[in-house]
């Protein structure tokens, strides 16, 4: 079983019913690099996959973007840098992530506002994913890139606190979606999972 995100989320953001996001080991490792590479201003990128049709967002990759504002409290995209990625995997970009290195558990004013606009205005049914810092834990992000195991389960047990998933339902309003943290083949192949508590 893998295990689920337990950010502790914030009011006004209502659990999603049906559909999850799911992270594979290799998306987790990379969304960690990039949060702990540039922990001084906010990480951010766009994320590839699929949404199946009980409109699950499955998570094969993500692609680190700069954040052209270089901002602790604020991302934006090169409308290029994202124009470039959506011509060259057409359909396939299914979210948004982004850091908070100032340790905000929660979507800003701003991020709420974002997701609105984007889900339901123009109907792109992205998912977005939140890295809350502060990014200060010694976490073996390096040894778990390199598929340490033992590695690997501290890097999940760390995002499976720290990481938040929204998406703005047209009909609903925000809601806070379940992130489904994959176990990579080792842990899958020793019938383990790994589990928050
Ligand atoms: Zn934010």
């Amino acid at each position: 079983m893998p295990q689920e995100a337990r950010g502790k989320g914030q009011p006004g953001a209502r659990k999603r019913e049906g559909g999850s996001v799911v992270l594979p080991r290799a998306v987790q490792r990379a969304l960690l690099r990039d949060v702990w590479g540039r922990r001084e201003i906010e990480a951010c990128g766009l994320l590839r996959g699929e949404i199946d049709a009980e409109g699950n967002w499955h998570v094969v990759a993500v692609h680190p973007l700069p954040n052209i504002a270089e901002s602790p409290v604020f991302f934006e995209f090169a409308p290029e840098d994202v124009l470039q990625l959506e011509l060259a995997y057409p359909g396939q970009i299914i979210g948004v992530y982004h850091s908070h290195p100032g340790g905000l558990h929660g979507a800003s004013r701003t991020d709420r506002a974002t997701m609105r606009r984007v889900n339901e205005e123009q109907q792109i049914p992205w998912v977005w994913l939140i890295v809350c810092g502060p990014f200060t834990a010694d976490l073996p992000v390096v040894e778990a890139s390199a598929g340490e195991r033992a590695a690997e389960e501290t890097c999940a047990r760390w995002l499976a606190e720290q990481l938040l998933a929204y998406y703005h339902d047209p009909s609903e309003g925000l809601q806070q979606v379940v992130a489904v943290l994959e176990p990579g083949p080792q842990s899958a192949e020793a019938g383990q999972s790994v589990r928050a508590e």
